[in-house]
């Protein structure tokens, strides 16, 4: 099973290689993440960087955490 997000004003999905846990952590961190991401020399592990910046090119709208098989 992959999990990742889907806007539902957009109806477009993002599938991060990652787990269900990850992802719902990092929908209710963006902005901690925001913060990472101005003080990170290295850059952020794949998934969270997809993440992000998914979530921040649709921030204000639905989100909702979504799986699918593989
Ligand atoms: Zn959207």
């Amino acid at each position: 099973m992959q999990y990742g997000y889907q806007c539902e004003d957009c109806e477009v999905a993002i599938f991060p290689t990652t787990t269900r846990g990850e992802l719902a952590w990092l929908r209710d961190r963006v902005h901690v993440v925001r913060e990472m991401l101005k003080h990170t020399t290295t850059g952020l592990d794949q998934w969270m960087m997809d993440g992000f910046e998914f979530l921040d090119d649709h921030a204000g709208h639905s989100i909702v955490l979504v799986s699918r098989r593989t």
